[in-house]
């Protein structure tokens, strides 16, 4: 089968892998539709995160074409999403459901250590339905299914904040991380969303996903006017935001981060001291939160909307990849593998 394959800095290529089979207790999916997610493009940019020769992809929709035999819940025809992580199952965090903090996560995973879904088919290993694989109902599209995987980024983000109705949250940075992070915001009843970045494509999404927006940081003060920020999302993996984030968020506020950064910041703990701000990260989701997302399409509280805002081929990677870079004119490029019809 063909898929692409990461061989180093900007550089896909197309080729013949091996066919992926199906263990005891795996499926084999035909990948209908694969987001490229922000950090794919550190990889692609930086080398960050994974080997020349790993497939990525790891926001994905597919068929189900063979399932293993101790696989319960899901069967060959069924339409699903999956989480990538996998987990090593006997780590203390796993022991405690935290499976996107366990060590090996991160090297085990689909598209992180095992072939990911840029490519015709995908193996999912150790098939749990409702724990790692997600049915999809049939009125709920391949391309939005897709959007689970950085919806359950933003559950995960938000639901690390205690009080969320009636707050008012400050979105740095509106790719599609910050989107979804509006979208779960709006969903758990936040008073005021505001996000701020400076492609007009963004602002666009996001105001039709129920945000208000500011072009740029120069106007969040007068957006504000006398209102205090609760809680900033920082999504934006610019050093400058993650430091004006300090002094935007309240007394007592939280600041979430979710972006990943590919430079050192430098900052004074003492406004952290003085404000009593607390500095929370969040990666990936746990499986709950992956079900949440699941649920939260499904029941169309949150929605694809304007998020795909172009479809490649998979000969295409590379044109799809230069496209995702283009913050004016990208928010999610996906790659459908099977044909872009
Ligand atoms: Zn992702
Ligand atoms: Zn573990």
């Amino acid at each position: 089968m063909k898929a692409a394959v990461f061989k180093g800095i900007e550089q896909l290529a197309v080729e013949d892998v091996p066919e992926p089979e199906a263990g005891p207790d795996d499926l084999v999916v035909s990948v209908a539709v694969c987001g490229i997610c922000g950090s794919d493009l550190h990889t692609y940019q930086h080398g960050s995160f994974v080997q020349p020769g790993q497939i990525m992809g790891h926001e994905f929709v597919g068929s189900v074409i063979a399932a293993g035999d101790n696989v319960q819940g899901l069967q060959v025809g069924d339409r699903v999403t999956a989480s990538p992580i996998v987990p090593c199952g006997h780590c203390a965090r796993c022991a405690e459901g935290r499976f996107n903090l366990c060590a090996e996560a991160w090297t085990t995973g689909i598209a992180y250590g095992r072939p990911g879904a840029f490519a015709e088919r995908l193996r999912i290993p150790n098939a749990v339905a409702g724990q790692n694989v997600f049915k999809l109902p049939d009125h709920v599209s391949d391309e939005t299914g897709a959007t689970a995987e950085p919806l359950a980024v933003a559950v995960h983000a938000v639901r690390l904040v205690p009080e969320i109705e009636g707050t008012t949250a400050l979105v740095l940075g509106l790719g599609t991380i910050g989107q979804q992070v509006v979208q779960v915001l709006k969903a758990y009843g936040a008073g005021r969303v505001i996000g701020v970045d400076i492609s007009s494509l963004r602002l666009d999404a996001a105001r039709e996903f129920g945000a208000e927006t500011v072009d740029g940081m120069d106007g969040v003060a007068a957006a504000l006017g006398d209102a205090e920020v609760d809680v900033v999302f920082e999504c934006s993996g610019v050093p400058a935001l993650a430091t004006a984030a300090l002094g935007l968020v309240k007394g007592g506020g939280t600041i979430v981060v979710l972006a990943l950064y590919d430079d050192e910041i430098s900052f004074n703990p003492t406004a952290l001291v003085q404000q009593e701000i607390k500095l929370q990260g969040s990666i990936a989701y746990t499986s709950d939160d992956f079900a949440e997302a699941v649920r939260l399409l499904t029941s169309g509280e949150a929605k694809v909307g304007p998020l795909i805002t172009q479809r490649e081929a998979l000969a295409s990677v590379m044109d799809a990849f230069a496209v995702q870079l283009e913050k004016d004119r990208s928010l999610k490029v996906v790659v459908r593998p099977n044909g872009v019809g």
